[in-house]
């Protein structure tokens, strides 16, 4: 509302978020671990940021590299524990900065980029860790390899260019049943002998967590509505 002051409580949102997680989990019957939170601060600024890192918390997303660059070095130059997941789609020209400014890159979707990746992490000797994200919905406007692309991309990276790829990330359809989606993301995983699966946002991590994401990207959940 225009006018009104509105304080968000981000270390009290962030206790929900685990809070709920761990119910989420109490009903699954062979638990693993509980999914790390990636703390989504796209939007938000480093004030906003500023009260995460002071209530403990490490792990942030970001989806835009520009963004990322404006608000992190500083912050990073103070909490050096930090790790920065990117899980916005990746220009090609955008490869450097990526690699240089984030520990984990989650969208890695094409084989062109994934060469990019490869020259960039040989050039400046710094090795991000890898996710492949997959359009499980097949949704043309969406970022993503596609099911069926998605053996391939993964020998071009680890045969031919010899990148690792730790797991696999999904966003999935807006109104459909996320379960189904998630419940793929993991078969998809275990048939390619991936342990990471980053998978589940605001409306869906509760859901995420009882189907085995090893991390969650949770945005408004824990920082109110985004202002940009
Ligand atoms: C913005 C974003 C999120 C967080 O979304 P919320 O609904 O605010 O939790 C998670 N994943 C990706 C890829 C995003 O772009």
């Amino acid at each position: 509302m225009a006018g009104t002051v509105h304080v968000i409580d981000v270390a009290g949102n962030l206790a929900v978020v685990k809070e709920r997680i761990k119910k989420a989990m109490a009903d699954v019957e062979q638990p693993g671990s509980a999914p790390e939170i990636v703390a989504v601060s796209k939007g938000h600024d480093v004030a906003a940021i500023s009260k995460a890192l002071m209530a403990g918390h490490r792990r942030f997303g970001e989806n835009r590299v520009q963004e990322a660059q404006e608000k992190w070095p500083d912050l990073l130059g103070s909490y050096p524990d930090v790790a920065l997941h990117l899980i916005g789609g990746l220009q090609s020209n955008k490869v450097d900065e990526a690699v240089a400014l984030f520990d984990v890159i989650e969208s890695l979707d094409r084989p062109r980029l994934a060469r990019r990746l490869a020259n960039a992490m040989a050039k400046l000797d710094r090795k991000p860790r890898l996710y492949i994200q997959v359009n499980v919905g097949e949704e043309p406007q969406k970022g993503g390899v596609s099911l069926k692309d998605l053996p391939a991309l993964l020998d071009l990276c680890r045969k031919e260019l010899g990148l690792e790829i730790d797991g696999l990330m999904c966003i999935p359809p807006k109104g459909d049943d996320p379960a189904l989606y998630f419940a793929l993301l993991a078969k998809l995983a275990r048939r390619h002998g991936l342990t990471k699966l980053s998978m589940g946002m605001s409306a869906d991590y509760e859901v995420a967590a009882a189907m085995g994401a090893s991390s969650v990207r949770v945005g408004t959940a824990i920082f109110g509505e985004r202002r940009s």
